[in-house]
């Protein structure tokens, strides 16, 4: 019987050594208590965090730890309402300001465990401290909600900006008109020189406010994402630029397209554009382009290719910007905004764009999008 006796103090011994490694090894301050709500011990990190010594913790009541800064109306709905009911809860989110460390965001797990000798029961308190990881949630959530509205902004302001200078601008260009026609006889061919360039310059404004305003409604005027079979939004592409691929003689080649969530229309410009680039930046002999896509992890990789005039990689991160070419209008026709239009296309579609080039040895340009079931 003795021999017994022993043989269970020296069980619980082992076991009472052993919990009391694990509590001391967790990072997450835990508190074990007993059915009454006293401490019966506390981890190191407890002491750490909550500034506390052991003496003035165990054997107390929760309540009564540290000037009563335990004593916290939803923690004791927690233990005294909801633990004896459930035996367990998880990730219960408590908010409080404490005198030492201030004010803290915590998440309390819990469970009720019942030693088996004695049948007491047991409650341990796990508190995870979130007061960081929730203020840089908040931080990030204000930060997007600013961006978005920033965003709006300045599209509206190209938006109202590109539509209003349109006014002044016509009328220039009808008072040009006149002076053209109701003067012809009085003026030398100097001002008719002149006149025609102030023509030229309004026409080729004009071309610039229409692209600034293609580029701004780009957000405002998108469409819900939807399945898109990209092989008919090549087909679709490709026949827009059918007097550009005549013209130039293009050889246009694909191989099999996938289906992504997307604007369908949005994509089709992309994919217009980056092949109307790789006609019109045509190298001597006849341009080939060729479309093709490859899968990387969650992602579909697009790539069209060409064997153009190709790019220096010097520039290969400036001609994404809006207006930004490496040519004359003479040329090259173009106002720089393609690409611009392209990369904003491909972010609000969750990807990234890129080229790979060399001058002379024809440029290929990628794209990413999210394959379709995947978060973006
Ligand atoms: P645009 O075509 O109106 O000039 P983009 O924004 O589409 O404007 O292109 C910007 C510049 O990038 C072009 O002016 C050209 O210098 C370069 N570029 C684009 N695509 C190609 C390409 N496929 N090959 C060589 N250069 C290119």
């Amino acid at each position: 019987m003795e021999y017994k006796k022993k043989t269970q103090d020296s069980e619980i011994q082992d076991s009472l050594e052993y919990a009391e490694g694990i509590i001391n090894t967790v990072r997450e301050p835990l508190l074990v208590l007993n059915g009454g709500l006293r401490v019966i011990s506390a981890s190191r990190s407890f002491y750490r965090i909550f500034k506390v010594k052991p003496e003035d913790t165990e054997k107390q009541h929760i309540y009564d730890l540290g000037s009563r800064q335990w004593d916290i109306p939803k923690l004791r709905e927690l233990l005294e309402n909801i633990l004896p009911k459930t035996a367990s809860f998880d990730d219960f989110e408590v908010e409080h300001i404490f005198p030492d460390i201030g004010r803290r965001v915590m998440l309390l797990n819990a469970r009720e465990i019942y030693q088996k000798a004695t049948r007491a029961k047991l409650i341990l308190l796990a508190i995870e401290d979130i007061t960081e990881r929730k203020l840089t949630e908040e931080t990030l959530a204000r930060q997007a909600k600013e961006l978005i509205r920033s965003n709006t902004e300045l599209e509206r302001f190209a938006f109202v900006a590109s539509h209003d200078l349109q006014e002044p601008l016509r009328m220039v260009s009808s008072y040009m008109q006149l002076l053209e026609t109701r003067y012809k006889d009085k003026l030398d061919s100097d001002a008719h020189e002149f006149i025609g360039f102030a023509v030229d310059g309004v026409n080729w404004m004009q071309t610039l406010i229409n692209a600034l305003l293609t580029y701004s409604q780009l957000g405002t005027k998108a469409k819900e994402f939807e399945l898109t079979d990209c092989d008919k939004v090549v087909t679709r592409a490709l026949l827009n630029l059918q007097v550009a691929i005549q013209e130039h003689n293009a050889k246009v080649t694909h191989g099999p397209l996938v289906t992504v969530m997307a604007d369908s229309s949005q994509l089709e410009q992309l994919f217009q554009n980056l092949i109307g680039n790789a006609i019109k930046f045509k190298a001597k002999g006849q341009p080939f382009v060729h479309i093709a896509v490859e899968e990387k992890g969650d992602d579909w990789v697009f790539s069209v290719k060409d064997n153009g005039i190709g790019i220096d990689p010097k520039s290969s991160e400036h001609i994404f910007e809006i207006f930004q070419r490496l040519h004359s209008r003479e040329a090259y026709p173009g106002t720089g905004i393609g690409l611009a239009i392209c990369k904003k296309i491909v972010e609000r579609h969750g990807g990234e764009i890129w080229v790979e080039s060399k001058p002379g040895e024809g440029s290929t340009f990628y794209f990413t999008l999210k394959k379709a079931g995947a978060n973006i």
